[in-house]
C-alpha cells in the first residue's frame, strides 16, 4: 500500500506520482485525497483532464462517488506546461487518454520543482497498457496500483471486463457497461 513517508509534501520538490488501475479501484478518490491534503497546506493546486472526459462535467474533476474539485480540461498535453507556472501541485486525472507527450510534459513539470499527480487506468478492456500510463509508471517516483473488487467472486480485481458490445479502446465507463474482474474470472468469462 501507499507509503506516506515516501511523500515529502512539506519540501517544494519536484516529484512524480502515478495512482493505476482498474476502473471503480477510487483512482480518482486517491488522487483527489491528496489534492485536498495538498490545499490544506496552503499549497497552489491545478488539475487538468483531457477533453474527452465530459460524462459529468466540462470544469470539475469528479469520481463515482460524486466528490468533486474543480479542473481544467485540456486538448492537448503541451497545454498542462503552459497553464502551471505558478502552481505547486498539478494533478492529472483520467491520464491514459492523453497523447504520449505527456510523459515528457510530467518529467518537465517536476524537473521546475512541481508535485506531479497522475491517476489513470493502467489497462484498456483487453488487458493491454494503456496510452502513456506504462511511461509514466517507469519515470514515477512513486506508483500506487489500487484494486477495484471482483463483482464474481470479491477477490482484489485488476481488470476492467467491458461487459458491452464494442471494440474501440476510447470508451468512457460506468457500472453498466463495464465490470472490475480477478484474473481468474476474467478468464472464465473470455471463455463463456
Ligand atoms: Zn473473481
Amino acid at each position: 500500500m501507499y507509503n506516506e513517508s515516501n511523500i515529502h509534501e512539506t519540501h517544494r520538490r519536484g516529484r512524480i506520482e502515478v495512482i493505476c488501475g482498474s476502473m471503480f479501484s477510487g483512482k480518482t478518490e486517491e488522487l483527489l485525497r491528496r489534492l485536498r491534503r495538498a490545499q490544506f497546506a496552503r499549497q497552489t493546486v491545478e488539475i487538468f483532464k483531457p477533453a474527452i472526459d465530459t460524462r459529468y462535467s466540462n470544469e470539475e474533476v469528479v469520481s463515482h462517488d460524486k466528490n468533486s474539485i474543480l479542473s481544467t480540461p485540456v486538448e492537448h498535453s503541451g497545454n498542462i506546461l503552459l497553464l502551471s507556472s505558478d502552481v505547486e501541485v498539478v494533478g492529472i486525472d483520467e491520464a491514459q487518454f492523453f497523447d504520449k507527450g505527456l510523459t515528457d510534459v510530467c518529467q518537465q513539470l517536476a524537473d521546475q520543482g512541481i508535485r506531479v499527480i497522475v491517476a489513470g487506468l493502467d489497462m484498456d478492456f483487453k488487458r493491454v497498457p494503456f496510452g502513456p500510463m506504462p511511461d509514466l509508471c517507469a519515470i514515477a517516483d512513486d506508483v500506487t496500483k489500487v484494486h477495484a473488487i471482483c463483482v464474481r467472486c470479491g477477490a482484489l480485481a485488476n481488470y476492467s471486463h467491458r461487459i458491452v458490445a464494442g471494440e474501440k479502446q476510447v470508451m468512457l465507463g460506468e457500472m453498466q457497461e463495464y465490470q472490475p474482474l480477478c484474473r481468474i474470472c476474467y478468464n472464465q468469462e473470455l471463455r463463456s
